[in-house]
């Protein structure tokens, strides 16, 4: 069985590295922000909702899709914890994510990179105040753009198009999909960069790819393993750990 088998190379090594996508989180019912064909796009162009440039004449556009997208609380579901039990068992050394839930962080893993930022904290582009998750929510309800006391506009760490990558969080996913002996893509199709191109670290260090997302990668011919269902896959592993989620 398929699953046996990544059981099997899960025990086997000892530096293993998660890299996330959107996927994963779908299972927590947050909609694939870059899916194409989601309708929410019509309504938010991402050209405009994640430009730097447009942000910064007319802001309203990204706080409605925010106000629209945060309605609701998120929880972390089975892959996420799953993931943070294999860290706590040291298997596990890092997650490199290109999502910007933070929900990995919610899970409880520690060693979570996040290539794109997150909504989980926010600063003023004019003071640099910094603001936590719970006080910009508040402020996002209340307030059609959101702004700091000093009337900047307040921003979260999250990277929009054609803006830096937080050099941290990409020298150590770098660092650690360069150390992999297993790296278990999950979610992602592999068309972001830099995102994209991690699992080539890994095999470049001798490691092992398994995949564990819907569509097909450039690298499925070198992949191991590929699983379709990312909830079958995290419920069947829970199982074999014996793990409940939390
Ligand atoms: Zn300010």
């Amino acid at each position: 069985m398929e699953i046996k088998k990544l059981t099997e190379l899960i025990e086997k090594s000892n530096y293993i590295t998660a890299l996330t996508g959107a996927g994963i989180s779908t299972l927590s019912g947050i909609p694939d922000f870059r899916g194409g064909n989601n309708p929410i796009w019509n309504r938010y162009p991402q050209d405009k909702v994640f430009n730097p440039l447009y942000f910064k004449e007319s802001p309203q556009m990204f706080f409605d899709f925010l106000r629209e997208i945060l309605n609701k609380e998120y929880q972390p579901n089975i892959a996420h914890f799953f993931l943070k039990f294999l860290e706590e068992k040291k298997k596990l050394k890092a997650i490199i994510t290109q999502n910007i839930d933070g929900l990995h962080k919610l899970a409880g893993s520690k060693n979570v990179y996040e290539l794109h930022g997150s909504i989980f904290s926010s600063h003023c582009l004019k003071c640099g105040q910094a603001y936590n998750y719970e006080e910009f929510l508040k402020k996002l309800f209340k307030e059609k753009v959101v702004s700091c006391k000093c009337s900047g506009v307040i921003k979260p760490d999250i990277v929009f198009f054609g803006e830096m990558l937080p050099p941290e969080d990409l020298n150590m996913a770098i660092y650690n999909a360069s150390h992999s002996d297993l790296m278990l893509v999950i979610g992602t199709s592999l068309v972001v960069q830099p995102a994209a191109f991690m699992p080539m670290y890994t095999l470049n260090n001798g490691g092992n790819i398994v995949l564990i997302n819907r569509a097909e990668t450039y690298i499925d011919d070198r992949a191991v393993l590929k699983f379709d269902d990312i909830e079958d896959v995290f419920k069947k592993l829970s199982e074999y750990y014996e793990i409940g989620e939390g």
